[in-house]
């Protein structure tokens, strides 16, 4: 069984791969270091890493403007509806 899962928040910046990339440790900042077994390149993850992907806050965000309310929108998405709101304060701004 495979158990590594492929990160998109987690691709090496130098060859561009999702896999293989492993936990460095952090920086002083507390930023999770990664470097790529591929080609051996060390870099940091992006500042915030998202605990949603983009697309299902888009998906979340379409829903909501569809007609469905918060609450079911987290449900449909397995997410808190204060999520779902932030999500859409955000978007409309
Ligand atoms: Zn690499």
């Amino acid at each position: 069984m495979r158990t590594q899962t492929i990160d998109e928040n987690r691709r090496c910046p130098k060859c561009g791969l999702a896999e293989n990339q492993i936990n460095a440790g952090y920086n002083r900042s507390g930023t999770q270091r990664c470097v790529c077994k591929f080609c051996r390149h060390k870099y940091t993850l992006n500042g915030k890493t998202r605990a949603y992907s983009e697309e299902k806050r888009r998906r979340a965000i379409k829903a909501y403007h569809s007609g469905m309310s918060g609450r079911g929108v987290g449900k449909l998405e397995g997410i808190g509806k204060g999520t779902v709101y932030n999500w859409i304060r955000k978007n409309d701004r």
